[in-house]
This record gives C-alpha cells, sequence and structure tokens, in this order.
C-alpha cells in the first residue's frame, strides 16, 4: 500500500530491546493502538481479544497458542482451543500480531498501523524475536518469482541466530549490550 513509502525510520528500526526496558510500556501501547486501530475500522476488540493480545504481549518472546489457552484458563475463562484460534485469527487479520511460522507461535507487532513486510530475527540463544522492514527482501523475491512465472502467495522472512546481547556474551563479553531502540 502507500503508506510503505511513508516509513521513515527504515531498515534499522526497533531490533531487539534492551533486557532490562520498561516492557509495561511496550504492552500499553500495543493495547492503545489495538483499541484505536480497532476503533477506526469498525472491528470489535473483545476482552477476550483483547486479553489474548495482552497474553502475545506477555513478552517479546513467541508464544503458542495452547500457552494463552492455559493462561486464559488460569484467569478463569471457560476457553476452548477454537476460542483462541478466533482470537488469533482476529489478531492476525488486524494486523496486530504476527505468528512465527518455523516456531508456530505468536509475537506482537508494533507497528500494527503500517502496512509492512515482516523480517522476524528470531534469537536461538535467549528466544526473544524482533521485527525488521523486509520490503527489499520481498521486492527481490517477487523479481525472482515473476521471472520464474510463479506468482507468491505468501512469503515468509525468518532468520535464526543470536541477537547482539547474545553474541556479545557468547563472545566472553560481560558487558550488556545496549540495544538501540
Ligand atoms: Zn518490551
Ligand atoms: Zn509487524
Ligand atoms: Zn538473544
Amino acid at each position: 500500500m502507500a503508506k510503505m513509502a511513508t516509513q521513515t525510520e527504515g531498515q534499522t528500526r526497533s531490533a531487539f530491546p534492551h533486557r532490562h526496558h520498561n516492557h509495561q510500556r511496550c504492552v500499553d501501547q500495543a493495547l492503545g493502538k489495538a483499541l484505536s486501530l480497532c476503533e477506526e475500522r469498525g472491528a470489535r476488540l473483545t476482552s477476550l481479544r483483547r486479553r489474548v493480545l495482552e497474553l502475545v504481549w506477555r513478552s517479546h518472546e513467541p508464544v503458542g497458542a495452547y500457552d494463552i489457552l492455559e493462561q486464559l484458563q488460569r484467569d478463569g475463562h471457560r476457553a476452548a482451543p477454537p476460542t483462541v484460534y478466533r482470537a488469533l485469527e482476529f489478531l492476525r487479520d488486524q494486523g496486530l500480531v504476527h505468528r512465527i511460522e518455523s516456531l508456530n507461535a505468536f509475537v506482537g507487532c508494533p507497528y500494527p498501523d503500517e502496512s509492512h513486510v515482516s523480517q522476524f530475527l528470531i534469537c536461538t540463544a535467549c528466544s526473544e524475536v524482533a521485527e525488521i522492514d523486509g520490503t527489499k527482501i520481498r521486492a527481490a523475491a517477487s523479481r525472482n518469482a515473476a521471472a520464474a512465472g510463479f506468482a507468491i502467495d505468501r512469503l515468509t522472512i525468518e532468520l535464526r541466530g543470536l541477537c547482539a546481547r547474545c553474541n556479545a556474551h557468547d563472545q566472553g563479553s560481560s558487558e550488556p549490550h545496549d540495544h538501540a531502540r
């Protein structure tokens, strides 16, 4: 969509949050954006959907549907798996969460109000996932696919490795890395 061109921070925004960042702020921001987006679109952010979104945002580690179900049941909800899947589907449709295909788990999207191509960086040491802009990779993949007469239905970009902090630890540095936000 046209919005893609207006991204100002480009390729290197966010990445991994600092270990000791105030995560409640991430959660509050995510819930605030969800509320206003759903209102704008006339989509119903029911209390269950909102709670599921909150659970996905529990941390920057992807969360599985089963974990969400367990937590809902601990909350006293008599939720069944289809309830959770439907809520997750709604949140995905609204761009509020993404599914990490290789982990079959979900993460919250920090940019639900922008049309974007997700590129996920998955740290295999601390399990955190960061989302960066994959627009250039998408363009290259589209060109290659078109050259082969192939129509892309879905493109998943998931990279596994070590985040800067875990990588620094790996190399013997005791200094935790200060991630730019
Ligand atoms: Zn956070
Ligand atoms: Zn996203
Ligand atoms: Zn890490």
